[in-house]
């Protein structure tokens, strides 16, 4: 499996706890911006000619703040250039402060067939506190207009006063949009943002009760009838996101515009995150690459066991030996041994059990030395 991403480094204004390549004061360069991205496509054509694409995901920043016939020029371009599978999963994330029917309406005839919205909480004063710039009602009514599409919606926990009430407020709000996906991820206060002075200032949510709020809201999940496929995403039955399979599976991907990074024939690049550069670079016939790296066997392995025990499935045992020409079990038997207690075993797979699984990065590291 592989997939396309593309980054829109736009959006109205800052989130307090934001690192991402998004640049609210430079949205007048998007119709530049948008060009350089078709270009970079078409220069990126000839070398992936030989490669079929499962998934085109558009993500930000915030691609549905810039006018919806660039995303459908764009989604006409990752066409055009690539061997784009004809019921690929095509996404885009959507703010539900830059909503309107108009564009969901252009964003379907385009072809785009799922959606990931950004609600973070359902509570209005955490949402003002992080720099949100929609509130509940917005997000309820983007939800009417999605009405009956493929949606997901994201949450945080962590927030700043935030109860396990509040949580399963929030995942009942989202649950109760019609959404087929959840993704609930914790708050990681950013060195460099304002959220980060918050967190120096003892002012956010502690660790225990970031992960109590996790239980809860895997709880709450469950009852709804959400499925836990990896560590924070949960779906409706048979609606996990193919973009984050791919990833997960470690999948080959390609990514255009600014900070955007690639992994195709275990050599991962990513591109500059300073949008001047991104276009110095493009116009002037070259890629905007500032980093690549190719990944020797150690690191492939090392991946693919990190990528895959965060899902549920875990790592498929006949699958690793294919890769790798080794059992995973012999490979790791002493590291197993070990830690029995957080692994079960199952149709020929081996996971981390599903009580373990919020704190499976200090069992993963375990496996490297
Ligand atoms: S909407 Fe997303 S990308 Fe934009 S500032 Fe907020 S967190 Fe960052």
């Amino acid at each position: 499996m592989s997939g396309i991403y593309v980054h829109i480094p736009f959006c109205k204004s800052k989130c307090r706890y934001c690192d991402f390549a998004s640049f609210p004061d430079k949205i007048g360069f998007a119709e530049s911006y948008m060009a350089c991205v078709y270009r970079e496509m078409a220069k990126r054509k000839s070398e992936l000619k030989n490669y079929k694409f499962d998934t085109l995901y558009i993500g930000g920043g915030t691609p549905s703040v810039v006018d919806e016939n660039y995303i459908a020029m764009l989604v006409a371009a990752a066409k055009k250039n690539f061997a784009l599978s004809p019921s690929a999963e095509i996404t885009i994330e959507i703010n539900p402060g830059t909503v309107s029917a108009g564009k969901v309406a252009a964003y379907k005839k385009s072809g785009i067939n799922r959606f990931s919205v950004g609600l973070q909480t359902a509570v209005d004063s955490q949402l003002e506190d992080i720099g949100r710039i929609h509130n509940l009602k917005d997000f309820e009514a983007c939800a009417r207009l999605l009405k009956g599409e493929n949606f997901s919606v994201d949450i945080m926990i962590g927030l700043k006063g935030q109860s396990i009430a509040d949580i399963e407020y929030s995942v009942s709000v989202a649950a109760g949009s019609g959404a087929s996906h959840i993704s609930m991820y914790a708050l990681t206060p950013e060195d460099g943002t304002p959220i980060y002075t918050d967190y120096l200032n003892g002012e956010m949510t502690d660790g225990d009760e970031v992960a109590e709020m996790y239980g809860a809201g895997v709880k709450k999940l469950k009852e709804l009838g959400f499925e836990r496929y990896e560590v924070s995403n949960f779906c409706k039955k048979g609606k996990e996101s193919k973009h984050n399979l791919n990833y997960w599976k470690r999948g080959e991907y390609i990514g255009f515009g600014v900070s955007a990074s690639s992994c195709i024939n275990n050599v991962r690049f990513t591109n500059t995150f300073d949008l001047d550069e991104y276009f110095k670079c493009i116009l002037s016939d070259n890629f905007a690459v500032i980093d690549s790296e190719k990944i020797d066997e150690k690191g492939q392995k090392e991946e693919y066991i990190m990528l895959a025990l965060r899902t549920v499935r875990g790592i498929n045992l006949s699958e690793y030996r294919r890769l790798f020409g080794v059992g995973f079990e012999e490979e790791y038997a002493a590291t197993l041994e070990k830690l029995a207690s957080f692994f079960a075993k199952k149709d020929g797979c081996i996971f981390i059990k599903p009580e373990h699984l919020y704190v499976q990065n200090s069992i993963i590291i375990n496996f490297f030395n």
